[in-house]
């Protein structure tokens, strides 16, 4: 049975993320959890949309809408994990995520946190592994604080 990731009372809605495509697993204690595609994408196929709450202040599990305007999601879109070369991008007019690399089946699913956010609601180091990883990831109008800078620099 294909069991949906947002609550009942939430109407379906097109590409919404159900189990037949997608899985939410534990990935590491580091990242802990994040999701999986259960099924291959292509560049530029809509890998799913998404909806949640309008709030005017950052949690764990939103991204920016507008200015003053995020959309929480603790559903689905808010466990989409971080890379620094995502294999999706975010088109926050739409509410979908568009892949831009192939993900094969059982591949995690990604975005680059500072395409769609100012400030974060914690920057952390990133582990992502890609070539051109940032290795301390923050919002795109954040700076890097002097104590992680340090970090990064011994
Ligand atoms: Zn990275």
């Amino acid at each position: 049975m294909i069991k949906r990731f947002y609550p009942s009372n939430l109407p379906e809605f097109p590409y919404e993320p159900k189990s037949d495509r997608f899985a939410i697993r534990r990935i590491s204690d580091n990242v802990g959890e994040g999701v999986i595609a259960l099924t291959s994408f292509e560049p530029g196929d809509i890998a799913f949309a998404f909806t949640g709450f309008l709030t005017n202040y950052i949690t764990q599990f939103t991204l920016k809408f507008a200015d003053g305007l995020h959309i929480h999601d603790p559903y689905f879109m808010g466990k989409i994990l971080h890379c620094c070369e995502p294999n999706t991008i975010c088109d926050m007019s739409r509410r979908v995520f568009i892949t831009v690399k192939p993900i094969a089946a059982g591949g995690i699913v990604t975005m680059d946190y500072a395409q769609t956010e100012d400030v974060l609601f914690k920057p952390f180091f990133c582990s992502c592994g890609a070539l051109h990883c940032r290795g301390y990831v923050t919002g795109k109008l954040e700076t890097v604080t002097t104590e992680a800078d340090l970090l990064i620099k011994s």
